[in-house]
């Protein structure tokens, strides 16, 4: 395995990294900053663990993208109301909503599973400052691939209910994109939210 030495851009530290990750930590002054990126320091958000959470805990990297989402033009059967706006905060015609866009390595079932479920019930948490000995899972998608993937959990998250949609003119605006890491302990069947 390879390992990577890179120095603290904020206190100037030596980080060694054994995973792939692209994102580095310094277990100095807990700064995080990208590896091709090189000088940016990220700003970032860690949720406490659930007082009940039990076994390996892990905690898992997220973009939570806020964005602007407009509604153009929509055509929709039956008068349902989009799936959509039943979580996006403001009028009928669009609003602002948090898209989390995982950024650990998953299969693309997990990923719809994982953005889906925090995109349509934001979690609520309170802070800490460090991970505390938890397990911090490898980042692999960026910044930007996560604007660009934001678009991509919307048109899933309509998906869903076919039939109902017919036809969807929208335009999404990326306002802010920060790095979260939400909790999970590892169960038998994989990791599970620990909030
Ligand atoms: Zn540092």
């Amino acid at each position: 395995m390879r390992v990577i030495q890179v120095k603290c851009p904020q206190c100037n530290s030596p980080i060694q990294m054994k995973q792939k990750d692209s994102l580095f930590l310094c277990g100095q002054c807990n700064a995080i900053h990208v590896r091709d990126g090189g000088i940016e320091k990220l700003d970032y958000e860690i949720a406490e663990f659930s007082p009940s959470a039990q076994g390996e805990k892990v905690y898992m990297p997220f973009w939570r993208v806020y964005a602007s989402f407009v509604i153009r033009s929509k055509n929709v059967e039956g008068g349902s109301m989009f799936k959509l706006m039943s979580f996006v905060k403001g009028s009928s015609d669009g609003g602002n909503m948090f898209i989390y866009i995982p950024a650990s390595e998953m299969d693309p079932d997990n990923f719809k599973r994982m953005a889906t479920q925090f995109t349509s019930g934001p979690p609520r948490y309170s802070t800490r400052l460090n991970f505390g000995g938890a397990g911090r899972l490898p980042a692999v998608v960026n910044k930007k691939d996560a604007a660009e993937l934001a678009d991509f959990v919307v048109v899933t998250m309509e998906a869903e209910q076919p039939g109902v949609l017919q036809r969807l003119d929208y335009t999404l605006t990326v306002n802010d994109t920060k790095l979260v890491y939400l909790p999970f302990v590892r169960g038998a069947s994989g990791l599970m939210p620990a909030l």
